[in-house]
């Protein structure tokens, strides 16, 4: 999985869920794609509805590995798991879901760094 850097995903659970009120979704978003070593970071509002799977049937096209911060990995494999295999990939391998809901902006950024130091995604250089 190292040899492509994933692309990130924040799934906000349409902004009203109190999971993410600790943290501001936009700093934590912006610092993730700019610090870290992703090749992109985005915001879904709610990924695991009938348009999120439209959008993850396109996105998947790619076939880049992605990490989905959002709510509990178990949820995510769940959710996503069809969307995956739909375009031949496999949630398990290729998909870190990562549960950042009642984390602070700091935690929530440092969850997605460890995430990507065990994948083993470097920074450039
Ligand atoms: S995938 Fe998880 S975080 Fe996203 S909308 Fe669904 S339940 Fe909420």
């Amino acid at each position: 999985m190292a040899e492509q850097r994933p692309g990130l995903i924040m799934c906000v659970c349409t902004g009203k869920c109190p999971g993410f009120e600790k943290m501001d979704i936009w700093d934590f978003i912006n610092r993730a794609r700019v610090e870290l070593p992703v090749e992109f970071g985005v915001i879904h509002p709610q990924l695991c509805e009938e348009d999120g799977d439209r959008f993850l049937a396109d996105f998947l096209k790619a076939k880049r590995p992605l990490v989905i911060a959002g709510c509990a990995p178990n949820m995510q494999y769940k959710l996503f798991r069809d969307a995956f295999a739909a375009q031949g990939m496999d949630a398990k391998k290729d998909m870190v879901p990562l549960d950042i809901r009642d984390m602070t902006t700091d935690e929530a950024v440092e969850k997605v760094a460890a995430a990507l130091r065990d994948m083993g995604v470097e920074e450039d250089g």
